[in-house]
């Protein structure tokens, strides 16, 4: 199934991402985080890629196969072009094909020194284009309500989501954010454009003070004041430091989608305790929203 029809299905999307295992363990190792994660129900879940050749990356299809194949959940599987040829992308595409794997989450992935900006493709752009040439599959793109890393300009990413859309992207998912001002503020620039495609919010409860400072160094996502402040105050308590950000998570999810967000992704963080946790304090939410019908 396309994911695009789960929009058309539901008010709300709710959705995990989890990670591939490293290379060194086996891939039985995430059976025990799929087996808890199966039962709370997701909509989909996404497997994330690791860009520019990472020898993970087979695993993104060996994963979304036992996520599809094994578990019955329907998978997304992240793929990134940067330093990749078409000819190299054509096979990740077979893979997909061949284990039965029907939506990608099409994105450029980061430029860095370790993964320079060579290969046949620029941006995502060019691989929703190529994907739409090569083989019938659902695509998501990425977005990012604060701007994206090299371009804090909201209003020319805007602009870019727009080619993204008009190349094929059917939904998009956000980039993890801590204040939901910036995801509505984000949201008003995108109605006023043209882009009808539905947004999924990412969200991503914080479990430790290092993981903050890693995400804010790579996506440079504001952190307000109340955030800051559970940080500090639990830092050097880890179960306290773990409920307070499934508190905080769950209270961004509420008024997200409360005010009609049409879908929040969970950076699970491969934690399926979390994801329990929170799934299980929505779920009446999620239901009672649901039950309205989509038009
Ligand atoms: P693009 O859409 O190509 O945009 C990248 C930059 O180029 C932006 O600044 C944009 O403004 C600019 N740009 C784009 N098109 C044009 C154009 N036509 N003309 C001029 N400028 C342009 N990374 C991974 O390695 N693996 C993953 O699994 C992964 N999963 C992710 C999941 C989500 C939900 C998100 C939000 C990000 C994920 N990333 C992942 C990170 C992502 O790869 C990086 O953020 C990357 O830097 C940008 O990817 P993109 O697809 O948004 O790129």
């Amino acid at each position: 199934m396309h994911i695009k029809e789960l929009f058309k299905e539901k008010e709300v999307v709710f959705s995990f991402e989890i990670f591939p295992p490293k290379p060194t363990s086996s891939i039985e190792t995430v059976y025990d985080t799929l087996e808890g994660l199966q039962g709370l129900n997701p909509d989909y879940i996404s497997i994330t890629y690791g860009a520019g050749g990472s020898v993970n990356n087979n695993r993104t299809c060996e994963l979304s196969s036992l996520v599809k194949n094994k578990y019955g959940i329907e998978a997304l599987a992240h793929l990134t072009c940067i330093g990749s040829t078409k000819s190299e992308i054509n096979g990740i595409l077979e893979s997909l094909n061949e284990n039965g794997i029907e939506n990608i989450l099409a994105l450029r992935g980061d430029v860095s020194e370790g993964n320079p900006s060579v290969g046949e493709f620029n941006n995502s752009q060019e691989l929703i284009n190529h994907i739409k040439e090569t083989k019938e599959f659902g695509i998501a793109a990425a977005c990012y309500p604060e701007g994206h890393i090299e371009s804090r300009d909201i209003e020319r990413e805007i602009e870019i989501l727009k080619l993204k859309e008009n190349a094929g992207a059917e939904y998009l998912i956000s980039q993890l954010f801590f204040d939901n001002n910036y995801f509505y503020k984000f949201l008003n620039s995108v109605e006023k454009s043209s882009i009808e495609v539905p947004i999924q919010a990412g969200i991503m409860p914080v479990t430790n003070k290092k993981q903050v400072e890693r995400i804010v160094s790579l996506c440079g996502a504001n952190l307000p004041s109340k955030f800051i402040k559970i940080i500090n105050r639990y830092e050097h308590d880890k179960d306290a430091l773990r409920d307070a950000g499934i508190a905080y998570a769950l209270e961004q999810i509420v008024d997200l989608v409360s005010t009609g967000v049409r879908g929040i992704h969970l950076y699970t963080m491969n934690n399926p305790y979390i994801a329990k946790r929170i799934t299980n304090s929505i779920g009446s939410i999620l239901n009672s929203i649901n039950k309205r019908q989509v038009i």
